[in-house]
């Protein structure tokens, strides 16, 4: 892929235009099996985000202004275009280090986040309230935040800021994208090239790659109405004191340690099956990858014999110029902190079963079992192919332990008693909870998000949208001025 096969190559996006950034400023897009560049975006400064959200402003009232069919109109075009185009499946393979599966699934969900948010705009904006007051209309409506900065990260960028755009567009807000370094291609200009060529208005969406200094510009801007910030638990939580003092309207979409629990009566080939995929599928390089699997006594050396069978047959190497099944770490700095949490753990008595070694930033599928509970590898946030096992007996061991963390994203429980599964589901300290499937599970029509330091503030998907990306109003009408004693 060349350089100027991108019409946005050197530029950010702002009012309806790729432009140059205000001092020039350059972010390499890497292919990151082989760290080719592959294009470059531009990087903008503090001077470009007041630029955009200047522009942001007048346009977002002209957005809310339109009516819901021209609202609903644009993001299905978006979709189309996307359906259409060519280039972002490659883009997302190389950016993001996927297999090609992966790039796929991306943008379907991507579309339907668009096709969901178009249908999402003809949604009732209020309701009539019961009042006590004579002669009195009391409604409540809904409307528009206003500008919305969504900041995601480097995994799924496509779908993730997509996830945000699409409901904020359609209830009348405007966005300004910052996508992750890593990712500024696939996570942002190739978004606005989808916007530009859906002929959508000029400065509903906005994206402004960068670092940290331009998400914490976006944070504080006063015109800023709400952050949408998807990434790590440790930045969520500086966000959230920043706009908890400016009292600024915030969601927070954040980590995970997300347990799988195997009970005594799983299909041991099924269950394995799932195990690999929770904990392998890209990489482990997911919020809602497992993270620790706990599997009960009774089925324990099957289903370690099993998955470790699976995780040694799994092939590792370039996705893009050959047929495998994972590709490699994002960066050298996730890879290296994936090598501490595994060599810390095997210090501390962990025994490796497969796996454990790397080729570059290619690493091999892992499995280990003698993991002390105590150890970071068991109680942080992994993301990187490695599956450490916890043996328990019965099914309240099983619950104590999937709920000793302070995440609560997702955790999936197998079992061939689904009533019983479904029993133990409910147990669980976390936002999602999945029976007889793995834990990466994302619908558009479905609330997704965390508790606890998985998550702070709503959830993305279906009716929960309307609350993400509305305030609500109470408006009255009286028929005749009201009579008051002085
Ligand atoms: P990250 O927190 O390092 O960065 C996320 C984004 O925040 C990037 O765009 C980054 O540039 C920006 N950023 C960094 N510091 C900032 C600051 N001080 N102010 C404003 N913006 C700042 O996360 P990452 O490494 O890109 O992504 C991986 C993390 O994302 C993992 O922890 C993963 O679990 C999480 N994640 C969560 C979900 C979810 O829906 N819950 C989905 C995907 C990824």
């Amino acid at each position: 892929m060349e350089q100027h096969d991108h019409p946005w190559s050197g530029t950010i996006f702002v009012d309806g235009s790729f432009r140059k950034p205000e001092g020039g400023g350059l972010l390499d897009i890497r292919d990151k099996s082989s760290d080719e560049v592959l294009a470059t975006a531009g990087s903008a400064s503090i001077a470009d985000v007041d630029t955009a959200v200047a522009s942001a402003v007048t346009a977002q009232r002209d957005w809310a202004a339109r009516s819901y069919a021209e609202r609903a109109a644009v993001l299905r075009s978006v979709a189309a275009v996307l359906e259409r185009s060519t280039g972002i499946r490659e883009l997302i393979m190389r950016e993001t280090g996927s297999i090609g599966g992966k790039a796929d699934y991306e943008i379907a969900a991507a579309v339907s986040e668009l096709t969901e948010a178009a249908a999402l705009a003809s949604r009732p904006v209020g309701e009539v309230l019961q009042t006590s007051h004579a002669g009195r209309l009391s409604l409540c409506e809904r409307l528009p935040v206003g500008l919305v900065a969504a900041i995601t990260p480097w995994n799924f960028p496509l779908v993730l800021g997509m996830r945000v755009i699409a409901p904020a567009l359609a209830l009348g807000n405007a966005v300004l994208l910052k996508p992750s370094p890593e990712t500024p291609g696939c996570g942002g200009l190739a978004i606005a090239e989808l916007f530009a060529q859906a002929g959508a208005p000029r400065g509903i969406l906005q994206v402004l790659p960068g670092g940290e200094e331009v998400g914490r510009r976006l944070v504080e801007h006063p015109d800023i109405a709400m952050v949408h910030f998807t990434g790590s638990t440790t930045v969520g939580r500086e966000i959230a004191r920043a706009t908890g003092s400016l009292l600024k309207k915030t969601s927070l979409e954040l980590g995970g340690n997300n347990a799988l629990v195997i009970l005594d009566d799983a299909d041991v080939d099924q269950a394995a099956m799932i195990g690999a995929w929770s904990s392998f599928h890209y990489q482990g390089q997911t919020c809602i990858s497992a993270g620790r699997h706990i599997v009960d006594r009774a089925v324990a050396d099957a289903y370690i014999r099993n998955l470790t069978d699976r995780a040694a047959a799994i092939t590792v190497g370039d996705p893009f110029r050959q047929q495998t099944g994972l590709g490699p770490i994002i960066n050298d700095a996730q890879l290296a902190r994936a090598r501490r949490l595994l060599g810390d753990a095997v210090a501390g008595g962990a025994r490796v079963l497969t796996g454990g070694s790397n080729d570059g930033r290619f690493f091999r599928p892992t499995v280990v079992v003698d993991v002390d509970p105590a150890s970071a590898l068991w109680t942080e946030e992994i993301f990187a192919p490695i599956a450490p096992i916890g043996i328990v007996d019965g099914v309240d061991e099983a619950v104590a332990l999937a709920n000793d963390t302070r995440y609560g994203l997702v955790s999936s429980v197998l079992g061939a008693d689904v009533h019983r599964a479904g029993e133990v589901a409910r147990r669980l300290d976390c936002a999602m909870v999945h029976v007889n499937d793995a834990t990466p599970q994302d619908e558009a029509l479905a609330p997704f998000g965390g508790i606890g330091d998985s998550g702070l503030g709503g959830r993305a998907g279906g009716d929960a949208n309307l609350e993400e990306f509305t305030e609500l109003r109470w408006r009255t009408l009286s028929s005749s001025p009201v009579h008051y004693p002085y």
